[in-house]
């Protein structure tokens, strides 16, 4: 962690600045050793020309340029980079960092991790066999135990984030509460898959097994989560994303504009923007500040902001709470969960 006062202040700024995007999702590596059900990176074998060192560093500084505030390394799994401990560094000292890992890696990665703000531990539930067949590895349940146990006894913040589906969707109460008793935050994602041509890359991988279909299960889900968020830390889903969710699900209606290139953006491995993943490139990360404010991709807002192709939850989140007044949202919102972490990083 590395909250000095020079990036907490760089931060204010960012954060209260009109009109510029908060978050910023970098896919580092297009390498993975797990094979998850859920996913299609792995699939993908064209792995030469990946980014350097020097390369990343200036894409981070581009993404500072244009006013991001938090940036979340992702990939494939970032930590199998050689260079992610220096990488971690740089971004950690501009950003509020999210490194995510799918449990294989943090423990040996565990010295450049303290530097990140937050390490997301992937696990989708407390059934090892279960989290093993969705992960498409055996042993993938007990690393991940043993490497979020071992990073919140080092005082790292480290949460475990899993993706909801038809196969973990009524354990996921049991799951939280699991957790949270031991102080350990659980961030959630929803299955979703991707249906596109010309996307910067696939993640999502169709798996009907994973569909949601008992959607009644998901709108009382929503009604789960947002009851223990009050009588617990650590359930981090906000009560508009829950709300937005509990409608998609139970009248299919999305009551949110989606806000890619606006207020988020998605970097792959070779330095390709896009306003999310699902969409084509159409910028190389270090022309954004060049780029952001043109007649171009203000064509391109517009035609994402009427897209309604993806419910991914990432995506949904930075779009309902969007600008200044979406900054202050999430604060409000996670006040208790917020303030447990500034005393962490100021211990
Ligand atoms: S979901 Fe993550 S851990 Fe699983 S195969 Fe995809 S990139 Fe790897
Ligand atoms: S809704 Fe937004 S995030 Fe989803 S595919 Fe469309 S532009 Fe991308």
């Amino acid at each position: 962690m590395q909250f000095s006062s020079q990036k907490t202040l760089s931060l204010m700024r960012r954060f209260l600045t009109p009109n510029t995007p908060l978050h910023a999702q970098w896919f580092l590596t297009g390498r993975c050793n797990y094979k998850c059900r859920s996913c299609g990176v792995w699939r993908e074998k064209n792995h030469a020309n990946e980014l350097s060192t020097r390369e990343v560093k200036l894409g981070l500084d581009s993404l500072k340029k244009i006013g991001i505030a938090e940036i979340v390394l992702s990939g494939g799994n970032p930590l199998l980079r050689n260079d992610i401990d220096e990488i971690i560094g740089y971004a950690s000292k501009h950003f509020i960092t999210t490194v995510y890992d799918n449990g294989s890696m943090a423990v040996k990665k565990i010295d450049a991790l303290r530097n990140a703000d937050f390490v997301a531990i992937s696990l989708d539930t407390l059934d090892e066999k279960k989290n093993d067949y969705m992960r498409g590895v055996k042993g993938a349940w007990k690393k991940s135990m043993e490497a979020i146990e071992t990073l919140h006894k080092e005082g790292i913040n480290v949460g475990v984030a899993p993706t909801i589906s038809q196969l973990n969707i009524y354990e996921i109460k049991k799951f939280t509460r699991y957790f949270t008793d031991r102080g350990i935050p659980v961030w959630y994602a929803v299955y979703s898959h991707d249906d596109m041509d010309d996307s910067l890359f696939g993640i999502g991988k169709k798996n009907d097994e994973l569909e949601i279909v008992d959607r009644k299960a998901m709108v009382k889900l929503c009604d789960v989560l947002r009851e223990m968020k009050k009588e617990r830390n650590g359930v981090f889903i906000t009560d508009k994303t829950l709300e937005a969710l509990k409608q998609l699900f139970s009248t299919g209606e999305r009551t949110w504009k989606c806000h890619a290139l606006q207020n988020f953006c998605m970097v792959n491995q070779f330095g390709q923007v896009s306003g999310c993943h699902l969409y084509k490139p159409v910028a190389r990360v270090t022309e954004l500040p060049k780029v952001w404010r043109s007649k171009r991709f203000d064509l391109l807002r517009a035609k994402y902001n009427a897209c309604q192709k993806c419910t991914y939850v990432c995506y949904l989140f930075y779009s309902i709470h969007s600008g200044v007044h979406g900054n202050l949202e999430i604060l409000k919102d996670q006040l208790k969960n917020a303030k447990l972490l500034i005393s962490k990083m100021y211990e």
